[in-house]
């Protein structure tokens, strides 16, 4: 019999009875990257696509592995994507803590069922004996069994030796998943796994299905890894006689390349270097919600909302996708564009060098400059620098005064003349109006009469003394009406050397 969901995915939500809960389950064993937020993230967006709730779970039962302030880096990679959770490490349910070492006496009791069942009894065996055993199924090119070595009597479990399961039945299982289908294995899947391990911890294995049925969760979303593992699970179901959440294995992330899937030696890196670096949340959200789920429809730029009204399971796909910097990038810089100035300065401001404050009028004549080539926020350090396309704002660079001669007629006399001109205009501009637009307006008629390359030329190395800079009406509306014509001055000063 094919183990159907207990829940119509079709038909979820409000309408149904049951309200949806999921829950992201890390164990706290290093940093969060990118695969285990997208699963947050789907998890998160299903829950609040029905009105239901979601769980941040700490699966915490693995101590050797554990990695200290890991819970903390967790709920701030979370916090900082705005994936808020309904219940959690500092925020416990109707149904207790969210830690699973403080749920410890929740294990015992469903372990204590298993037993009195006749489900579950203490593992007899030493290491050595194990590793004995595991040899003569090496040697007999078997696979290795707990079960086979099943004792023929349970002693009683002092809780100083592991506790192990004992399958209820050996057979083939069929199970369903929302977006696999139908699956299937064989008995060679199912063994008499470590409910509780003799620290006292329970294992992953039995943990996780305690808990997703005393959280009532009504759907697993995880990654393909634990598709193995599922008979084993089964089988637990079935020894406590309770029915399964609708199973939702995620695709894998893969390599810009689609050969393997990603991981931490490609480069996949800690959530929050993303944010050091300066992307934005909104930009990693829309790149990671789109990686094996796909909206239908041609739309790319989704805010948290948005995802939230278009997430569905039936739109995640098969097949993995790739996590790609350029992308991101992309969506970077569309976020990016679309900050209001206040925002974009508050961004900014950890990047900002020492001489540049957000509260400076020429850093805001800047910001619309800087919004248009800041790909993520960090670049606002480069383009600042001394050697960035705005690195002149700091101080004019030393330069020589041949770089004033446009190129193609080389005049010193024709750029004093044009730069006297152009010094004329510009002081004669107000300076509440003074805008790049108000500048160019100004300037063209003249430029397009004497030569656009002969006049603009010579002012924007007036204002720059760099090759590569904005045009010179920007720079000059950036650098202000006062600093313009200083630096105009300098600029005829050099010329007379020549
Ligand atoms: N603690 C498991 C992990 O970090 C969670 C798996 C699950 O979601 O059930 O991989």
């Amino acid at each position: 019999m094919i183990n159907t969901p207990i829940i119509d995915t079709n038909n979820i939500g409000a309408d149904n009875n049951v309200k949806v809960v999921t829950r992201f389950a890390p164990s706290p064993t290093g940093f969060m990257h990118i695969g285990s937020i997208r699963t947050a993230l789907f998890a998160y967006l299903l829950a609040k696509k029905n009105n239901g709730t979601f769980i941040l779970r700490i699966e915490d039962t693995d101590k050797d592995r554990e990695v200290k302030g890991s819970i903390e880096h967790i709920s701030q990679s979370l916090k900082w994507l705005g994936i808020d959770w309904d219940y959690g490490p500092d925020k416990p349910g109707p149904f207790g803590s969210c830690v699973q070492s403080e749920r410890l006496l929740t294990y015992r009791i469903f372990a204590q069922k298993l037993i009195d069942k006749g489900y579950a009894y203490p593992d007899p065996y030493t290491p050595a004996e194990v590793e004995e055993f595991r040899k003569q199924a090496e040697a007999n090119k078997q696979p290795f069994l707990y079960r086979n070595h099943r004792p023929k009597t349970f002693e009683t479990w002092d809780g100083t030796k592991p506790l192990r399961f004992k399958v209820p039945e050996i057979k083939k299982y069929h199970w369903y998943d929302a977006v696999r289908g139908n699956l299937e294995a064989g008995e060679e899947a199912l063994d008499d796994f470590i409910l509780i391990k003799s620290d006292g911890f329970p294992t992953y294995n039995f943990a996780h299905i305690i808990d997703d049925l005393n959280m009532s969760v009504t759907h697993i979303l995880r990654a393909d890894e634990f598709i193995s593992s599922t008979p084993r699970f089964l089988s637990l179901y079935d020894a406590l006689e309770i029915k399964p959440p609708v199973f939702v294995t995620l695709p894998p992330i893969l390599r810009e390349d689609h050969t393997k899937k990603l991981g931490k030696r490609d480069g996949a890196k800690d959530v929050l270097e993303y944010r050091t670096e300066g992307f934005l949340p909104e930009a990693v959200l829309n790149l990671l919600a789109l990686i094996g789920w796909n909206p239908g429809t041609t739309q790319e730029l989704f805010s948290k909302e948005e995802l939230i009204k278009a997430f569905e399971i039936e739109k995640i796909q098969r097949a993995g996708g790739s996590f790609n910097e350029e992308k991101l990038a992309w969506f970077n810089h569309q976020y990016i564009a679309k900050l209001s100035s206040e925002n974009f300065a508050s961004h900014a401001s950890i990047y900002l060098p020492e001489w540049l404050s957000t509260s400076s009028p020429v850093f805001k004549r800047a910001v619309p400059t800087l919004r248009e080539k800041v790909i993520k926020m960090s670049d606002v350090m480069d383009i600042l620098s001394p050697k960035g396309e705005l690195g002149f704002i700091k101080e004019l660079p030393v330069y020589s005064s041949e770089m004033l001669l446009w190129k193609k007629e080389p005049d010193p006399v024709a750029s004093i003349t044009h730069l006297k001109k152009v010094k004329e205009i510009i002081s004669g501009l107000a300076e509440k109006t003074f805008s790049s637009e108000s500048i160019k307006l100004a300037l063209w008629p003249y430029a397009e009469t004497a030569g656009k390359g002969n006049v603009l030329w010579p002012l924007r190395m007036a204002l720059t003394g760099q090759e590569k800079s904005p045009d010179p009406f920007v720079c000059a509306y950036i650098l202000g009406k006062v600093e313009t014509l200083e630096r105009i001055d300098k600029a005829l000063e050099k010329l007379k050397e020549l």
